[in-house]
């Protein structure tokens, strides 16, 4: 990988998602060590306000509609070293029985089918890198159930079986395939986003928590997956605040 900061010779990194929480951490952070980042999401101010923070590259793009993802194609270029699917997010917390099924296709839509769109259109790219990664964010909602978790953790179960589906396809292909998978992580909208902007609702998540992860964390854990030596795969990292055992089971210090 080169480390100059600029010039076109800077391998190629997209990052879906980047218009906020742990996709701008990444692309930030990705952008510091060395990488000519592609910004993607749907709020165009932002992902060009970050891009040309990182002196990158924005696309405007919702993961779900092809036309959108033919132009991060295009803005991507023939090669691709790393590949950050991160857009995605939960709608909802409602027990199955009380489902909201327009919500689960929502999630469905945006965590896997379009982690499925953006995957099959940059492959080319990545294999034409030679040493390239594809970084899929998916969950501990991914990894287990927990009450409530409804379409988000149907969403994040494909996202991790699909993962899993593509590095045995690629097994002789020079590309890698990382399922990194984050327990609680306290962004600005992720909570904000799931109870439809009641604010009250979205910081009851993260109350008396002491040190839930922050979008640097996990930024943190996927520019070091995409730094591994190209003969190196990391199949699964899941990560997780100290204080959270697992989804359903946090550490709470009362106020
Ligand atoms: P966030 O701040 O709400 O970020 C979600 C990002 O996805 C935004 O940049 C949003 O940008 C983008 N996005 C949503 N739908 C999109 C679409 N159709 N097309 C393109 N971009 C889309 O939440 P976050 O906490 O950073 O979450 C990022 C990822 O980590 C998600 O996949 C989430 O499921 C996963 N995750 C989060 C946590 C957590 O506790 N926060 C834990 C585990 C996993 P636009 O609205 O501008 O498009």
């Amino acid at each position: 990988m080169s480390t100059s900061s600029t010039g076109a010779d800077r391998p190629v990194a997209v990052v879906t998602g980047a218009s906020s929480g742990i996709g701008a951490a990444t692309a930030r952070r990705l952008a510091t060590d060395g990488f000519r980042v592609v910004c993607a999401a749907r709020r165009a101010d932002r992902v060009e306000a970050l891009a040309a923070e990182l002196d990158g590259v924005a696309v405007t793009c919702d993961v779900t509609v092809p036309a959108d993802v033919e132009r991060l194609v295009q803005a991507a270029g023939d090669r691709v070293a790393v590949l950050v699917n991160n857009a995605g997010g939960a709608l909802g917390l409602e027990p199955v029985a009380a489902a909201d099924v327009e919500k689960w296709r929502r999630m469905y839509d945006t965590n896997v089918l379009g982690t499925l769109q953006v995957t099959k259109a940059l492959l080319p790219a990545l294999v034409a890198d030679g040493e390239g990664v594809v970084v899929n964010v998916g969950s501990v909602a991914g990894l287990v159930a927990y009450e409530g978790g409804g379409g988000y953790t149907v969403a994040k179960h494909g996202v991790h079986v699909m993962t899993e589906t593509l590095r045995l396809e690629l097994v002789d292909q020079p590309v890698r395939i990382t399922l990194v998978a984050p327990g609680m992580v306290h962004t600005e909208e992720f909570s904000l986003t799931r109870f439809d902007g009641d604010r009250e609702r979205a910081d009851k998540v993260y109350e008396g928590v002491p040190g839930p992860l922050v979008a640097e964390d996990v930024a943190d854990a996927v520019a070091w997956v995409a730094t591994r030596p190209a003969h190196v795969n990391v199949d699964l990292l899941v990560i997780k605040p100290r204080a959270q055992a697992a989804p359903h089971k946090v550490h709470r210090v009362p106020s």
